[in-house]
């Protein structure tokens, strides 16, 4: 099932989305997809009684706009990738090795989501370096700590896209991965969430356009730590509750990997796309 969250007026409302259209409302409590997630792990039923009449052609929004914690990310998560941005010369990480021995874990912070169509703003005096990064994003849905990668699926209740957009020249210069990542606007998510029994993450195409020209392509079969790894790790210590989000890294073909590197410039069209999650688009602006 694929559940989005849309604005109509005023009001915001969760919406099952079949051939890409709202067909069906859930009830007016569940402003959010999160919200819907965190029901469901208390055990109620947000599924049942839906409104399949009048359905609003509402504006989308990200599936959880605005998520309770930060969004957790994961570095280097690809082999092609992790060695594109070793030899980049921004990775500050890169003195210990190009591809990573534990999973690279880093935040942004929840404030930086954005829906599809929404626009990705930058000052060009705060950073001119602007890079996208196309990658799976896990929903959990059931709270765990010290969760075993063998129960780790367990406790996902589905997935989205996450545009892990990054300012390359800020993450080089602070040494670290979380500022240059959590600017305003630099976490496009969508178009809408999707539970888990539609994904096949052993064959899932993830795929990045920078204004029609095809950037990413790659599946997450080749990602060097899996989702239940991924799991494993940050939960080994850190309570995951309903609704946290986790980007799971991105394939080769970022902007850094060229030379010169292809950075985003005002005008820019993104468009990403991985396999039964759907089609998140977003169009790149200057502030002010
Ligand atoms: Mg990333």
């Amino acid at each position: 099932m694929k559940l989005a969250t849309i604005v109509h007026g005023d009001a915001r409302r969760v919406a099952v989305i079949e051939d890409g259209h709202p067909t069906a409302l859930l009830a007016e409590r569940y402003t959010s997809v999160d919200d819907v997630v965190r029901a469901a792990a208390e055990g109620a039923s947000p599924l049942e009684n839906l409104h399949r009449d009048d359905i609003p052609a509402g504006r989308l929004l990200a599936p959880i706009p605005r998520p309770r914690r930060n969004v957790f990310c994961v570095g280097k998560n690809y082999y092609e990738h992790a060695h594109e941005f070793s030899s980049s010369g921004f990775d500050s990480s890169a003195a210990s090795g190009a591809v990573p021995d534990a999973p690279i874990i880093f935040s942004k912070v929840p404030e930086s989501v954005i829906g599809p169509g929404d626009d990705i703003v930058f000052d060009p005096a705060v950073s001119a370096a602007i890079d996208y990064e196309a990658e799976l994003a896990v929903i959990i849905g059931r709270q765990g700590r010290g969760i075993t990668r063998e129960r780790a699926l367990d406790h996902v209740w589905g997935y989205t896209i996450v545009n892990d957009v990054t300012a390359r020249d800020v993450q080089q210069r602070l040494k670290q991965w979380h500022v240059g990542k959590s600017f305003d606007t630099f976490c496009p998510m969508g178009p809408w969430a999707v539970t888990a029994d539609e994904v096949d993450l052993s064959d899932t195409r993830v795929r990045a356009w920078i204004n029609d020209e095809l950037r990413q392509d790659a599946n997450t079969r080749d990602l060097i730590f899996d989702v239940p790894a991924i799991i494993e790790t940050i939960s080994a210590g850190v309570t995951l509750y309903p609704g946290d989000v986790i980007a799971t890294g991105t394939p080769a073909g970022v902007g850094i990997g060229f030379r010169p590197p292809r950075y985003l410039v005002a005008g820019d069209r993104i468009r990403m796309e991985i396999s039964a999650l759907g089609t998140l688009e977003n169009s790149v602006r200057n502030a002010g």
